[in-house]
């Protein structure tokens, strides 16, 4: 390829998403050709530590060829098999039955999707059909946080908590209802744990007592929130949540989009916090991003009403269950434990918190937070005050710019730095992400 070519290309013809599409005529793409562990190369040959993983999901690193036979074992076979109409492969039934042994307590029953968001509108989508199966129509609410981000899709968007995502595509289905994330640096000062936890449940019991129990669906949340600002819940949080839900009968359904498949540090986010939903959602670390697949579990109690009625359940993708994604999920998870991924996203987790942690002393760093290979290094300009730098600073495009010159690839925002490299991340490489965002923000705000 000729990399200049490929970028006027770009500007002429992709319209990228979440990106800034005027900057992006004026600046170009980086184009990314090949990856191999916790790296990728750009068309010019220059080397980054990707330490966003992709998008949070290439968790078993760049470059395994493991995966690719695996594509290419299912597509000579047969490349397509529709799970429409009672129609299935082996590679879809296998996974489903692989996800009901790995994932806690009564969660039994999969349907596939290709995304995260597909996976949101599918939960959100059994939870009110059951209730309707149940006699009780009128449960159609969905609770959810600010901060939360559920993907794009109208569904999904209207849970996502992030006002940005709304503007200039409204209006938002009814319905959606969001209470106050568990972010304990701006939330909750001042306050122990506990008595953060006891303001948000007293929240959350106002809000149904409000609302009508009878008239809520579910409770949707990320065990971590990952892109509203990786947001750790104290430890309390979510078997507090999940007990009133279970007094008023309201179904959780937990969105480990991100936390599922090792990043927290077990292999679900769930397991973090001792918590079980009825439903949750998955999608990302489940192929590391290899090729696109999602999917949403049920409890044995939900999937027994879904199949109690003798009705067509009616609703589905063309892509649910593709087999060749079904294929390489399965030996994507057959890496991931056969390595126990998930110990050394715990264990690298934990240094790059520590490490990170001494940028707190920065007089621009208002709090490193994380969650096993969940990481954030929120930038204030005032430290005392929170205060945020002014959208004019344009403080994400210069952490951007400046990172990306250091030679690592992470997301940068108006919160600061996220980072949520590969599972396989080794020491030397932790040093490497730790060294290159202290200089990146030497270079923007010393
Ligand atoms: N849910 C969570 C927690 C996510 O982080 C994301 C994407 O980042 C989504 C849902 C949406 O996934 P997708 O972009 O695959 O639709």
């Amino acid at each position: 390829w000729n990399a200049a070519e490929l970028v006027a290309k770009d500007i002429a013809h992709h319209l990228h998403p979440l990106t800034n599409l005027y900057q992006l005529r004026r600046e170009g793409p980086l184009v990314l050709v090949r990856g191999e562990g916790v790296w990728v190369w750009d068309a010019e040959g220059k080397r980054y530590l990707d330490g966003f993983a992709g998008l949070w999901n290439v968790n078993i690193g760049h470059g395994r060829r493991e995966l690719a036979e695996a594509a290419r074992e299912q597509m000579e076979r047969v490349a397509f098999v529709p799970t429409f109409f009672g129609l299935a492969s082996p590679p879809t039934i296998e996974l489903a039955a692989r996800l009901a042994e790995l994932f806690p307590g009564p969660l039994d029953h999969f349907q596939f999707t290709s995304g995260g968001a597909e996976s949101n509108e599918t939960a959100i989508k059994i939870a009110r059909y059951y209730w309707w199966l149940k006699g009780q129509p009128e449960r159609v609410k969905i609770l959810s946080r600010r901060m939360a981000y559920h993907g794009i899709a109208m569904g999904a968007l209207s849970a996502t908590g992030v006002p940005a995502y709304w503007e200039g595509f409204g209006p938002r289905p009814p319905g959606f209802i969001h209470l106050t994330a568990p972010y304990k640096y701006r939330f909750g000062e001042g306050l122990t744990d506990e008595e953060f936890v006891a303001r948000l449940v007293q929240e959350l019991e106002e809000t149904i007592e409000r609302e009508g129990s009878e008239t809520i669906a579910a409770f949707i949340g990320e065990p971590v929130q990952g892109a509203g600002g990786v947001v750790v819940p104290p430890d309390g949080y979510w078997p507090a949540i999940a007990a009133v839900l279970r007094k008023y009968g309201i179904l959780l359904i937990l969105d480990e989009v991100i936390t599922g498949f090792g990043r927290t540090g077990t292999l679900f986010g769930m397991q973090q916090y001792g918590v079980q939903p009825d439903i949750v959602t998955f999608a990302k670390g489940i192929t590391s991003g290899y090729v696109p697949l999602g999917g949403v579990g049920v409890s044995d109690e939900i999937a027994e009403t879904l199949a109690s009625a003798d009705r067509v359940f009616m609703h589905g993708f063309t892509y649910s269950g593709h087999p060749v994604a079904c294929a390489v999920a399965l030996r994507n998870l057959d890496i991931l434990l056969a390595e126990r991924l998930w110990e050394n996203a715990a264990a690298s987790g934990a240094y790059l918190l520590q490490e990170l942690k001494r940028l707190e002393e920065r007089p621009y760093v208002g709090e490193v937070r994380g969650k096993g290979l969940m990481l954030l290094v929120e930038v204030v300009r005032d430290k005392a005050s929170k205060e945020k730098f002014p959208p004019e600073f344009k403080l994400g495009p210069k952490l951007e710019a400046a990172t990306r010159r250091r030679g690592i690839i992470v997301r940068c925002t108006p919160d600061g730095i996220v980072m949520a490299p590969p599972l396989t991340i080794s020491r030397a490489e932790c040093d490497v992400l730790i060294e290159g965002v202290a200089a990146a923000l030497s270079d923007v705000l010393d």
